[in-house]
Parts: C-alpha cells; structure tokens; sequence
C-alpha cells in the first residue's frame, strides 16, 4: 500500500499497545534507542503495508508512537494522530488498537530480558499523562492479546493484562496509581460533576478498576444533597 498515513481525532483513540522489540540487548540509553529508531523505521518501511508520516519526530516510517530504553529515556517517535500499523489488528474494527490505539515499544527481546523498573514507570508515565491532557480512559493490553495471527510480543516476561503478578499488570497498576487509585467509574463522574470537582471524562471503563463502593456512592449522594441544600437549590 505504502501511502500517507491515516491521521484520526485524538478524541478517537482508546487504546494502549505495549511491545517488545524482540531485539536483545534492549539498548541502554537514549543514544542507544535513537539509533535502534533509525534501525526500526527501515526495517517498517520495508513492509507492504508502510505508511508515512510527516516525520514531525524525526522518522517517516516507525510503527510505535513511544520507544523506552532501559534507564527509562522516553523518545516520541510519532505524533498519536497518526494510526500506524503495529497490533495487526485492523479487522476488529470498532476494538482494533491499529485503528485507535497508540503504540509503546519497550526495547529489549522480553522472551529473554525482563523489562527494567526505569521502562515500566516511563510506560505508566506515558500512559497516565496521556490520559489526564485527552481526559480519556484507555485500555492497555500486550501486541499478543489483540492481533489476530497471534504472536508472542511483547514477550513473556512481560506478560498479560489477564495474568496475575503479570509486568503488563504492574504497568496498568502505576497508571492507575497515578490517578489516585482507581479511576471513578460513571456513577462517580456524574456526581462529580454535579460537584463541580474537575475530572477526567470517562469514555470507556479503564483497564482494571474497581467499581465505586456503595457506601461511598452512598457518602456522595449525601453531600451532593447536603450542598445543594447549601446552595438553597
Ligand atoms: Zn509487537
């Protein structure tokens, strides 16, 4: 095909993808994954199904919008409005992470290595301030649970969204660290909003979350009542 790459609305976007590079050693630094970024973009550019971008990041052709090292230098290779072609995913549509999804490589070959503490809180970071400057819960899941063919990435020592002690799960975890525990489910957010207390915008249900406690929900509707009483509304 090899065209102008698909652009798409931020707003659109649902997804986090994490991969392997499948190459050891993981490169170690910055320096390092800047030319394991110019190694990427050719071999991407070989593919029948490359598509290039603006090279507003400096590389035309790279699959992933975010690569990591492993001391946690964080390099931007493309800008998220452009869909790239990483999950083999395409024909789940509406679900696919190709289409509305945004890419993290963690470098290193994780069927060997293990991810370092640097690469998962750099993932988590990425993910987290993502979210909070689109205000948009994303689901993260491993290249392995959403392509169709099926493939081992992003390595076993990284793991799944569905396995407990899983390093995708500690990922997910700081992420919703980050945005004070869990983030607030529907419910909440109305509230919240009624409140005036200024949040995110839940669009879809996030990756791992407990739902609001009943009696918190409860302790909610109480003060809402209690300040709208306030407010003689
Ligand atoms: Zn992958």
């Amino acid at each position: 095909m090899s065209g102008a790459a698909t652009t798409r609305s931020l707003n659109s976007i649902r997804y986090f993808t994490v991969h392997h590079a499948a190459v050891k050693p993981g490169a170690k630094n910055l320096e390092e994954l800047k030319r394991r970024a110019a190694s990427y973009d050719r071999t991407a550019r070989s593919k029948p199904w490359a598509t290039a971008t603006g090279k507003e990041k400096g590389y035309e052709w790279n699959a992933y919008h975010w690569m990591i090292s492993r001391d946690g230098a964080v390099l931007q290779v493309q800008l998220t409005k452009y869909m790239r072609h990483h999950a083999g995913d395409n024909a789940r549509r509406s679900e696919s992470h190709n289409l509305w999804g945004n890419a993290i490589l963690l470098d290193g070959d994780f069927r060997f290595e293990t991810p370092t503490e640097a690469q998962m809180q750099a993932a988590s970071q990425i993910i987290y301030e993502w979210e909070r400057d689109h205000k948009i819960s994303t689901t993260v899941r491993a290249h392995g649970e959403t392509s169709i063919k099926g493939t081992s990435c992003a390595g076993q020592n990284v793991g799944k969204s569905t396995q407990a002690g899983s390093n995708l799960r500690h990922i997910i975890k700081l992420v919703n660290e980050k945005h004070g525990g869990t983030l607030p489910d529907e419910n909440e957010m109305r509230i919240r909003a009624l409140l005036g207390v200024r949040t995110w915008v839940i669009k879809r249900r996030a990756r791992i979350v407990n739902p609001v406690k009943k009696n918190e929900l409860a302790l909610l509707i109480a003060h809402i009542s209690a300040r709208m009483a306030e407010l003689g509304a």
